[in-house]
């Protein structure tokens, strides 16, 4: 009859065969960089992150070409009279623009009133790109006015500024009334002017301000905007109020009486902030406790899904222990521990040097245990382990 600890030995032995080193690669291993704490969910250069998302880019528009939309982007207008229709009338409720289509372009019809999209929009990375007519008239705010208006209430003026000077705050790329641009980089009226913009809205709970919202603007790559805090829905002659933003809304352009020029409208939902649930950024420490269980808790079931007790599945279950403390699995490991320490003294000189990068990947992963105080320095497997690799000099 095999022993236990023999079959433990065995079964290391067989996992070995099959994942030639390093055995622990696949399995995100957080044996390395500092561990998580009260606001970091994550140890540093942690494998079980999630993994960016895959966006294939676009490209960059010229003069005469608008640029092509990354792959997740959701197009407003591409250019064509059929995508005219993702806008509807502001004025008349539900009722066709009267916008018109034309040369790629969509285009203000004066007095037909705003346009505004059917998709609703909340934090959102925005490209836009518009040109103000070729024929230069009036002056001041009465040159080739528009505007995007995120979420409808929320102006980045578009605005004719090619020697054409106005009030700071109401310049093209301004958060009207509030926040000059940081420059007038503005290609001459004709030329289409490109627009980038990240929008963070004002997120407010029980009537308290939890995240004040934010925009970025770039105008032709030219900074214009830098993380200018929101002070509230822009308007005119009109101070900004500080207050609840709805969780999204239509984008909106201005009917300012001029016939502005619109092309190459997309946008990409951004992710959710920390302050509303999201993982990137600062975190609450019950946000993080509660992010270290369910990561703990996805480890576990990993662990319990591998073929019994091999190396692999200890050291699986140990790493549930840098997340979230628990002792039942805290016991399981350190039971396992024992096992495959009494597996490895049982082996035959030769057997034992044959586990050696295997042995020495199983130390340093406990080592890291202790280190961060995660599982005790004198228990008696992790002393016998320690022993062990230090009379062979696998320490060094
Ligand atoms: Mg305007």
């Amino acid at each position: 009859m095999v022993s236990p600890a023999v079959r433990f030995a065995l079964g290391a032995v067989s996992l070995l065969a099959t994942f030639a080193a390093p055995i622990f690669a696949s399995t995100g291993s957080p044996f390395y960089g500092d561990a998580p704490d009260q606001n970091h969910p994550w140890a540093v250069h942690d494998q079980n992150r999630p993994q960016p998302p895959v966006v294939t880019p676009g490209t960059f528009s010229s003069a005469d070409q608008p640029g092509k939309p990354p792959s997740d982007a959701v197009v407003l207008f591409d250019g064509t009279a059929e995508s005219l229709g993702n806008w509807a009338s502001d004025k008349n409720e539900g009722a066709p623009t009267q916008w018109i289509a034309r040369d790629g372009a969509m285009e203000c019809v004066p007095k037909s009133g705003y346009v505004r999209s059917k998709q609703l929009i909340g934090d959102c990375q925005l490209h836009v790109e518009w040109a103000a007519p070729v024929k230069a008239q009036g002056d001041s705010q009465g040159r080739g006015n528009s505007g995007i208006f995120l979420m409808g209430i929320y102006e980045i003026q578009v605005l004719d500024n090619y020697n054409n000077p106005t009030y700071a705050d109401g310049f093209a790329c301004a958060a009207y009334g509030s926040s000059p641009p940081l420059a007038n980089a503005l290609r001459p009226p004709g030329e289409f002017q490109v627009i980038d913009i990240v929008f963070r809205r004002p997120v407010y709970r029980d009537g308290k301000v939890v995240d004040p919202g934010y925009v970025t603007v770039f105008c032709n790559g030219v900074l214009m905007q830098d993380h200018t805090q929101i002070e509230g829905p822009t308007g005119h002659k009109t101070r900004a109020v500080a207050g609840p933003f709805p969780d999204k809304g239509p984008l909106k352009l201005q009917d300012h009486g001029n016939p502005v020029r619109y092309r190459n409208i997309w946008y990409r939902e951004l992710p959710v902030r920390a302050v509303e649930g999201g993982t990137d950024g600062p975190l609450s420490v019950e946000a993080t406790a509660a992010k270290r269980a369910a990561i703990a808790a996805g480890i576990r079931a990993d662990a319990a899904k591998m073929d019994g007790k091999t190396t692999a599945a200890m050291l699986r279950l140990a790493e549930s222990l840098v997340y979230e403390q628990d002792a039942a699995t805290l016991e399981q490991v350190k039971t396992w521990q024992t096992q495959y320490v009494a597996g490895l003294t049982a082996l035959s000189a030769d057997g034992l040097k044959a586990q050696e990068g295997e042995v020495k990947t199983v130390f340093r992963a406990f080592q890291y245990l202790v280190k961060f105080k995660i599982i005790p320095a004198d228990s008696a497997p992790q002393q016998e382990l320690a022993q062990l690799v230090k009379s062979r000099g696998w320490d060094k």
